[in-house]
């Protein structure tokens, strides 16, 4: 794996600021100003930071320091209002992050409360929205239902540019401050936990930094059980998703490879001891695959393993792409599978896909600019 080589302040914690102007002769409170710069007021050039001296921007420039803004080169909408940008990093290599507006229908991303407070005003709506955010280029974990799966993992995101698909969807949408009505899931390319350190910090730079509070932040992971153990001790961390996708061990690795390496015993137990904070739920999702893992009997099995935990199960029909061996199933299916869940006392819900036919739902998120419809304009 590589390494963008450009020396990124985007990224910086108020701390390392703190350092860097310090060694520069500068005062230290030129470091808030930079932290502020960067993620509040989301400038996209050294030149236009003018809370610093002219003469210190150049010095920083002259020192190959810049902002590190990713740059969004092109842009897919949906009917339904979803956007979906590509995001070019500093190397050249790109991600996609999903614009979903006022919300995922009601469940704020991934089913919290978060999204069932009570509202007013046109603003406030207009600020409502989730953001998808990749961690990885591209991913190691082969989950077989989905397209990102299939591009390999290329390298770890930069925290910089985590928080910085974040700053640029902010900016492109024109969002001003405050933010508190955003939320972040971690659901785009790669498992996040695969990228632990760097995703951690970005998490924390976009609760001081860009101002989400944690509580609206919720990170899907595959099943990486030993980052699951660290996640649950963090101070300041975002809710938890599981992708389960499988009721039982011969299913789950038949669908999700990675099971045989952490398989449902191990996970599960994980889960069960993770601290949960007050009215915090976990979540399980479950994408459903015809004639694959949407039996009656498999929903009992997904009860069987949820049964006791305050959680809830988010059900997925597969988001149908090319090249993929599964099928979407019947919505009657789904509906039963939901019933199942629900009458033994799951709460389970049922995502709307969002984006589908600009390929930015669940799964689906793949450099598809060559098939791709719903272009809209290159903004790059
Ligand atoms: S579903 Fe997530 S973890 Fe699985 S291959 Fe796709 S991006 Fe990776």
């Amino acid at each position: 794996m590589q390494s963008p080589t450009h020396n990124s302040l985007l990224g910086l914690t108020l701390q390392e600021l703190t350092e860097l102007v310090l060694k520069q002769n500068q005062p230290a409170y030129r470091a808030q100003q930079l932290f502020d710069a960067l993620y509040r007021q989301r400038a996209e050039q050294l030149n236009h930071i003018f809370t610093l001296p002219r003469e210190y921007r150049a010095q920083l420039g002259e020192q190959g320091w810049g902002v590190g803004l990713p740059r969004i080169t092109r842009k897919f909408e949906s009917r339904d209002g979803t956007v979906r940008y590509l995001v070019e990093m500093a190397d050249g290599e790109t991600v996609e992050t999903v614009w979903m507006p006022e919300g995922d229908d009601g469940e704020s991303g991934d089913g919290s409360e978060a999204g069932d407070e009570i509202e007013s005003g046109m603003a406030a709506a207009r600020r409502r929205a989730t953001i998808c955010v990749s961690s990885q280029v591209g991913c190691a974990v082969n989950c077989r239902f989905c397209l990102t799966a299939l591009l390999g993992v290329k390298r770890n995101l930069e925290a910089g540019e985590i928080v910085g698909q974040v700053v640029a969807v902010l900016r492109e949408q024109k969002v001003e401050p405050p933010t508190q009505r955003i939320n972040l899931v971690f659901m785009g390319m790669g498992e996040p936990f695969l990228n632990y350190e760097n995703f951690m910090k970005a998490v924390r730079l976009l609760v001081d930094g860009v101002g989400i509070p944690a509580s609206r932040m919720t990170v899907s992971t595959a099943g990486i059980v030993p980052r699951i153990h660290d996640f649950g001790r963090e101070a300041v961390r975002p809710k938890l998703a599981i992708s389960l996708n499988g009721s039982n061990d011969e299913l789950r690795s038949a669908v999700m490879p990675l099971n045989r390496k952490w398989n449902l015993s191990d996970l599960m137990q994980a889960a069960r001891e993770f601290p949960l904070r007050a009215r915090e739920r976990l979540t399980f999702e479950y994408v459903l695959l015809a004639g694959v893992n949407d039996a009656p009997e498999q929903a009992r099995e997904v009860s069987e393993l949820v049964r006791g935990m305050r959680a809830k199960v988010n059900l997925i029909a597969l988001n149908p792409g090319p090249e993929l061996p599964y099928q979407t199933p019947e919505q009657e299916r789904v509906l039963h599978f939901q019933r199942i869940l629900v009458a033994s006392g799951i709460p389970a819900f049922i995502r709307r896909p969002r984006g589908r036919d600009i390929f930015a739902a669940c799964g689906q998120l793949k450099r598809t600019i060559d098939v791709a419809p719903g272009e809209v304009e290159d903004s790059g």
